[in-house]
């Protein structure tokens, strides 16, 4: 099964731009994007950053009412192993109950921050318990091999974690389904690792960020070269590959895939 999802979250929140809390733009072309999904079918997990809720909660209305996932982003985009235990659990059960009462549907799901959950953070499975969540997909073994190899989804704590499926490259473990290896490879070759991993998974997941398909209200040409080049290059493409992939293929919530595992 294909998986999308979307980490709705602002160009500033990149680490790049730390600090940066300025013109949030993300609300502006978020219908965009639901028009996009419903053109080509998708059904999409939404991983929200609460801010961006508390800035404009009919954001997160539209999403739900397009039929969508709501899920859990954080509450400011701060890496999980920087947060403490305590504050997690306060903004995870804050932004929870917040996004359930503006969707007026469940939330089920939590992804950290740039893939900042480690093993070591022994605490977050018993908090994202606390907090009512059931599952986690925060795992992306971007790595050498072997080093994070986590496999299949397993449970902790009563909280399924669901990894991220890679290419097993030999040497490297590559996370297909967004960002650098889709916007920096070829089409072909990023829709056959996709592929490949939904293989050896069973499930592959995509992501996507707002500002990798639209362009964000900033001054561009002010930005460090290689920070432009990371994060804004090849938005034209990477919207014509997106469109590419979505009309092809058949894309699915994770609260989907997850009530389809358990037929
Ligand atoms: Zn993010």
């Amino acid at each position: 099964m294909k998986i999308m999802t979307v980490d709705l979250e602002e160009w500033f929140h990149t680490p790049f731009f730390k600090g940066k809390k300025e013109r949030y733009y993300t609300h502006t072309v978020v219908e965009q994007l639901l028009d996009l999904f419903q053109e080509s079918n998708v059904k999409s997990t939404f991983f929200i950053v609460t801010e961006l809720v508390k800035k404009n909660p009919e954001i997160l209305k539209k999403i739900a009412e397009a039929g969508h996932e709501i899920a859990f982003h954080s509450y400011d985009h701060e890496l999980l192993f920087q947060k403490h235990p305590k504050q997690f659990l306060k903004e995870a059960s804050y932004s929870k109950k917040l996004f359930e009462d503006i969707s007026g549907k469940q939330v089920l799901g939590h992804r950290a921050p740039c893939w900042s959950y480690r093993a070591k953070n022994k605490w977050v499975p018993k908090a994202l318990k606390k907090a009512g969540f059931k599952y986690d997909n925060s795992i992306h073994s971007i790595a050498l091999r072997h080093k994070y190899d986590y496999g299949k989804p397993y449970y902790e704590d009563d909280v399924l974690f669901i990894p991220m499926p890679v290419f097993d490259a030999k040497f490297l473990n590559i996370p297909p389904g967004g960002i650098v290896f889709f916007r920096f490879l070829p089409l072909r070759i990023s829709e056959f690792m996709f592929n490949q991993a939904e293989k050896d998974y069973g499930y592959a997941v995509f992501y996507i960020h707002p500002w990798e398909l639209y362009t964000p209200p900033i001054d561009l040409s002010s930005i460090q070269k290689t920070i432009k080049y990371y994060n804004f290059s090849f938005r034209k493409d990477t919207m014509l590959k997106f469109k590419y992939l979505i009309n092809k293929y058949e894309f699915f919530s994770i609260e989907e895939f997850i009530r389809s595992t358990e037929k």
